[in-house]
């Protein structure tokens, strides 16, 4: 093992990090995109109206193995989720609690 091997090995990481966390802000600035309203039926009242998607990611964790996956809601206005109403209305901004949690998991990525 030459000093040059461990040299590689150690960039080699650190960009494959660097792409994790690019890729991570552009799904993170994805999501944060008002979806535009349309007709259907709301997944929570069945009645048909002005429906938003709402994606919420879920985690299951079976045997030990944490799969990941998106669920697709449509939800009329009235049932829609409130953290999401509060902020489609305020202009897109980090909350202090999403800071905290973008930093952590920048640290997570530096160790
Ligand atoms: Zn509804």
């Amino acid at each position: 093992m030459s000093l040059f091997d461990n040299h590689f090995a150690a960039k080699n990481a650190a960009q494959s990090r660097a792409w994790a966390m690019d890729d991570e802000k552009q799904k993170k600035e994805k999501s944060r995109e008002p979806a535009p309203p349309k007709m259907g039926i709301c997944d929570k009242c069945h009645r048909e109206a002005l429906v938003r998607s709402y994606r919420s990611r879920q985690t299951d964790r079976t045997e030990g193995a944490a799969s990941f996956g998106v669920v697709t809601k449509y939800y009329c206005e009235e049932c829609a989720p409130k953290s999401r109403r509060e902020r489609d209305a305020e202009v897109p901004q980090l909350s202090n609690k999403q800071v905290k949690n973008l930093m952590r998991s920048a640290k997570k990525g530096l160790l």
